[in-house]
């Protein structure tokens, strides 16, 4: 099926098409640079910067792929989770696109939407079908979830996820008290590159055996932003020179260690030999790097989406509608709307 897919539960304007598992388009129009000044995504912000940039990224997605509003078989639109104000605009376009067309909607999960990024071929890009069951850990700006999928269009698990901040707003944050600016992730990076990831020990989140018992697969991220700014204020105090690349690396290696350690303890408790990641902290080269490198050592396959498809993005929603369809299951009844908090096993919301 020809599916064009809205993403707008963050700060991207998605607009995605897709032939069953072939991707044709993906445009992407980030207000990042607006929130640049906030430090952070500012909801209200992010919703106009989407109402500004769907038409036009609709008109563009479709003249790159080549078809046209009538040619497509469903649209489909992440329903939640996400922010509330950013998620209804798509959510009301989706629906009068929908009508307006007298097409099937498809109202999806923003989550397992970063899964479904993993099934989508291009010209430049054959990948092998996912094979089930696979463990996946998505980490962005606003989700650290660490999930057991049976099965991407029935069967999503949650088994962990972040108790505070996500992996990715830690990295902002840190970033943001080492005077670096936003987005901080890869400013994080640059900054640790003549760092030593050793220098300074930092708070592995919820990993004491303590905390393992109830913990096992949440994460937490604010002890360790906690430990970063004590630790800078110290130095300050003492009158010396904060080294920024050595408190960035050390940082940088907790957020890592904790993220791969719980994704590979997973896969070992379920006997699952795949790890799948996604989520725009997946652009950390170490993070990749670390966990190939543990993943290989303890048998595990990683599967890595395109960076592209691993930000936020209308493809994977695009996708994981075709994937429904493909899979026989009927659009959604057009009395859903934005939720925010959206479990990860509701796959499709409010299926006929
Ligand atoms: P959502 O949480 O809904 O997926 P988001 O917009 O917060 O949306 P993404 O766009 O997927 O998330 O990713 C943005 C986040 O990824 C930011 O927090 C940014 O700092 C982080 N990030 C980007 N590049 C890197 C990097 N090289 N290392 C670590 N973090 C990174
Ligand atoms: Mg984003
Ligand atoms: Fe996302």
């Amino acid at each position: 099926p020809l599916v064009l897919g809205i993403e707008t539960s963050c700060d991207e304007t998605g607009i995605g098409i897709v032939r069953g598992r072939q991707l044709l388009s993906n445009t992407i129009a980030s207000s990042m640079d607006e929130h640049a000044r906030y430090g952070g995504v500012v909801p209200e912000v992010a919703a106009r910067a989407h109402l500004e940039a769907l038409q036009p990224s609709i008109e563009r997605a479709l003249t790159e792929a080549g078809v046209t509003l009538d040619d497509l078989d469903a649209v489909a639109v992440t329903s939640g989770p996400g922010l509330a104000g950013a998620l209804m605009v798509g959510v009301g376009a989706a629906k009068g696109l929908a009508v307006s067309l007298g097409k099937p909607l498809y109202a999806v999960n923003h989550l397992v939407g970063h899964i479904a990024a993993d099934i989508l071929t291009s010209d430049d890009r054959a990948t092998a079908p996912l094979e089930y069951p696979t463990i996946a850990l998505l980490v962005s700006g606003g989700h650290t979830s660490l999930l057991h999928v049976r099965d991407l269009t029935t069967d999503v698990e949650l088994l962990g996820e972040t108790v505070d901040d996500a992996a990715g707003e830690a990295f902002d944050k840190v970033a943001r008290l080492l005077g670096l600016p936003y987005p901080g992730g890869p400013q994080i990076d640059i900054a640790s590159a003549d760092g030593d990831p050793r220098a300074i020990r930092f708070p592995r989140g919820l990993s004491k055996a303590s905390d393992m018992a109830k913990h096992r697969y949440d994460f937490s991220f604010s002890g360790l932003k906690t430990a970063v700014a004590r630790w800078v204020e110290r130095a300050e105090a003492a009158g010396e020179q904060v080294p920024v690349a050595d408190v960035a690396a050390s940082f940088r290696e907790a957020v890592i260690d904790v993220l791969v350690t719980k994704a590979l303890a997973a896969c070992e408790d379920r006997g699952v030999p795949r790890l799948l990641l996604g989520g725009g902290v997946i652009a950390n080269r170490r993070l990749r790097e670390v966990a190939l490198e543990r993943a290989a050592a303890a048998g595990v396959a990683v599967r890595i989406p395109p960076l592209s498809l691993c930000t936020d993005n209308g493809a994977m929603i695009a996708g994981l509608a075709a994937e429904l369809i493909a899979n026989g299951r009927g659009p959604s009844t057009l009395g859903f709307g934005a939720d925010s908090t959206l479990p990860v096993t509701e796959i499709q919301v409010s299926p006929a």
